[in-house]
């Protein structure tokens, strides 16, 4: 379920400190530590994989279970308006953190 060397794992486990705003048994949200926009979340699924396309059936259920609970975490911590949602997949689409993460940018306008 975790790998050891892996960040987001670390701060699952608690090993690594965040600001967390929402957390159950699959799903951890938490504020991003260089925000790119006014609001800017990371919700990810507790079981760790890299891409959606290495997901066995319980990182699916964990991804799946994730996008269900983002509207209301996002309209909580000040998304009222609307929210985008990115997940970069691969290093030439900018992904850094290789556990699953899904961006939720909002807070304002966004720009494109
Ligand atoms: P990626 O580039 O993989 O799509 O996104 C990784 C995100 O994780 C980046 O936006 C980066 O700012 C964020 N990040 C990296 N390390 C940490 C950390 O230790 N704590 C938090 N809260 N965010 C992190
Ligand atoms: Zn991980």
């Amino acid at each position: 379920m975790y790998k050891d060397d892996c960040i987001f794992c670390k701060i699952i486990k608690g090993e690594i400190p965040s600001a967390k705003v929402y957390e159950d048994e699959q799903t951890l949200i938490f504020k991003d530590i260089a925000p790119k926009a006014k609001v800017h979340l990371l919700a990810v699924p507790k079981t760790h994989f890299k891409l959606i396309s290495e997901a066995d059936d319980e990182g699916k259920k964990a991804l799946f279970h994730t996008l269900s609970v983002i509207p209301e975490a996002a309209r909580k911590n000040g998304c009222e308006n609307g929210f985008r949602l990115v997940v970069n997949q691969g290093e030439s689409a900018g992904q850094s953190v290789f556990h699953l993460h899904i961006h939720i940018l909002g807070g304002e306008s966004l720009p494109w």
